[in-house]
């Protein structure tokens, strides 16, 4: 096949369970070949659509879809502004999209074409939650009946015991209280060691809702209960604080799932700051860059752990396994099982059996797209995460 172009860029929107989904379909002038990438910013769904299709999409019409670097480092330039999320998220889907062609024109899955499988298989962990410790702990028993030999702990979710404004005035959100969680969340490990013993691997989520200094004492407390890992210890923001983590204690930290720019991630990984890269795909601008990524950090022994909610698309999710298949540095792989429709409009899903991640053996991702079925669940209009959390006494605060 000597010549070969980009047809076509389509853009879906689709939103089959709670998540808002968007889904890039680029086609060749091959008949038959096509491919499919995950571009789900599921906050502004919209900005990107239109970004695909008003930008990114015409600037690769034409060109040939086998130039996979090529095209991801013009299109990253093209705008001259970069490192965004709206334009990373746009851009991941025309580089998944052309990774899935890589595949096929190769007639092997992507993991074949980065090095091979290193395991048959991803680790998995899911979402055990409760509003009380004792709670949290039938709950992990009921993800270790299912097969799962990792569980991340939430109580009350990623707030802790909820909670009411306290002044006049105060604008509607999410109300949350940070300082209980210095006890709460210790308290809730001794608890879940008592209950589960040492065998089964715990993680937890801080979703960067605590003062720095207060996040620095909450790794030291929770070192005794040896968390698999820590995750989001701290916002993007104050990512300067985690070598007073570091210098403190040996709680294994994960971080990264809001990061867009590689100026974010590399002090991290070169200093040694933290043990799992958590980066959502899409965000970052894709799988040529999670490659990358994922290659930068073996030597520095930071293992991958890429963002896995029901926010990333099957297509997304499929990446993320490919990736885990193929990456040495491999750490774990956050699951969220997917509802009927969704396996129904993403045939090929990556399959969940006794605690691992299993991708089938197809070209490219393996994946399939029903546009028909996927254009019956349309993304609600209304203003995607208007919600925002906020303490006490009305102050906003980080998610
Ligand atoms: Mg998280």
């Amino acid at each position: 096949m000597s010549e070969l172009k980009i047809t076509d860029v389509k853009v879906f929107l689709t939103q089959p369970g709670g998540s808002r989904l968007i889904v890039v379909k680029i086609h060749t002038s091959e008949p038959g070949l096509y491919g499919l990438g995950c571009a789900t910013f599921t906050q502004r769904c919209f900005a990107v659509a239109t970004a695909v299709e008003r930008h990114l999409g015409p600037f690769v019409m034409g060109k040939d879809p086998r130039n996979i670097e090529d095209i991801w480092q013009s299109a990253m330039l093209s705008g001259y502004w970069r490192n965004g999320p709206v334009l990373n998220n746009a851009i991941s889907g025309i580089d998944m999209a052309l990774w899935d062609i890589k595949g096929k024109l190769a007639n092997m899955p992507c993991y074949e074409l980065w090095g091979g499988k290193c395991r048959p298989a991803a680790a998995a962990y899911g979402h055990a939650g409760g509003r009380e410790p004792q709670e949290v702990a039938d709950s992990v028993r009921s993800f270790l009946e299912r097969g799962y030999k990792y569980v991340r702990c939430q109580l009350s979710g990623y707030a802790g015991k909820g909670t009411e404004p306290e002044t006049e005035g105060a604008l509607p959100g999410g109300y949350f209280r940070p300082r209980p969680k210095l006890h709460q969340i210790p308290a809730m490990f001794e608890h879940l060691r008592q209950e589960l013993g040492d065998d089964v691997e715990l993680l937890h989520d801080v979703h960067e809702r605590l003062a720095p200094i207060d996040a620095v004492w909450l790794a030291k407390a929770l070192e005794p209960y040896r968390l698999f890992f820590l995750e989001d210890l701290l916002a993007p923001e104050d990512i300067d604080w985690f070598r007073h983590v570091r210098s403190i204690c040996a709680t294994p930290i994960a971080m990264g799932e809001l990061f867009n720019n590689p100026r974010e991630m590399t002090p991290l990984i070169s200093e040694r700051l933290i043990d799992f890269i958590r980066v959502h795909i899409s965000q970052i601008g894709g799988a040529s860059p999670a490659l990358k990524l994922a290659h930068l950090c073996e030597p520095f022994g930071v293992r991958t752990a890429w963002h896995g909610p029901g926010d990333v698309s099957p297509v997304g999710m499929a990446a993320n396994v490919h990736l885990d298949i193929a990456c040495h540095n491999f750490g774990i792989q956050e699951w969220s099982p997917r509802n009927e429709k969704e396996l129904e409009i993403f045939p090929g899903m990556p399959e969940f059996r006794n605690g691992y991640l299993y991708p089938n053996e197809k070209p490219g991702w393996g994946m399939e797209f029903n546009e028909e079925l996927a254009a019956k669940y349309p993304c609600r209009e209304d203003n995607p995460r208007a919600w925002v959390a906020r303490i006490p006494d009305g102050t906003v605060v980080r998610p």
